[in-house]
């Protein structure tokens, strides 16, 4: 597939989650919840975590903020219902990795799914935070911080 058309089909599953967020409600009985704000941009999202031993069963969100942000949140929690903490951890590693613009070269395209979408942002700094605020909030959660987390 050419470079733009990739490109496009990136931005449209970004549009898509950003027009239907997936589990974009409040959990009321989570085990963990986590506010995480993005002052640059006014990005503000809490995230819910039903944490079952090692596993995450289930993961909601709700807030508000830019396309990207609310779309990045949203492919979070679809990829991290189910997961282990541990499994959970490691794509928050590469969703970082490939954010910054270090993807790690043994990354699957497959494997990473729809996350790969926001590859791009890598480009834009500034938009770097929007992509990943909510990924570092499930990180401080599953760290058990209690503290809203800021990207600055
Ligand atoms: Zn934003």
């Amino acid at each position: 597939m050419p470079a733009d058309e990739l490109r496009s089909l990136y931005q449209e599953i970004i549009l898509e989650h950003n027009k239907n967020p997936r589990n974009f409600r409040v959990m009321a009985d989570a085990d963990v919840t986590l506010e995480g704000y993005n002052p640059l941009c006014g990005d503000h999202y809490t995230v819910y975590l039903k944490i079952e031993g090692e596993v995450v069963k289930d993961v909601s969100f709700k807030g508000s903020g830019c396309a990207i942000s609310k779309a990045s949140a949203s492919v979070m929690s679809t990829m991290v219902k189910g997961k282990t903490r541990q499994e959970a951890e490691r794509l928050f590693d590469r969703f970082h990795a490939l954010v910054t613009g270090k993807p790690d070269q043994s990354v699957n395209l497959d494997e990473i799914g729809s996350m790969a979408a926001f590859a791009g942002v890598s480009e834009f700094p500034a938009r770097v935070k929007c992509a990943s605020l909510a990924w570092h909030t499930l990180h401080a959660a599953l760290e058990n911080k209690q503290e809203a987390i800021t990207t600055e």
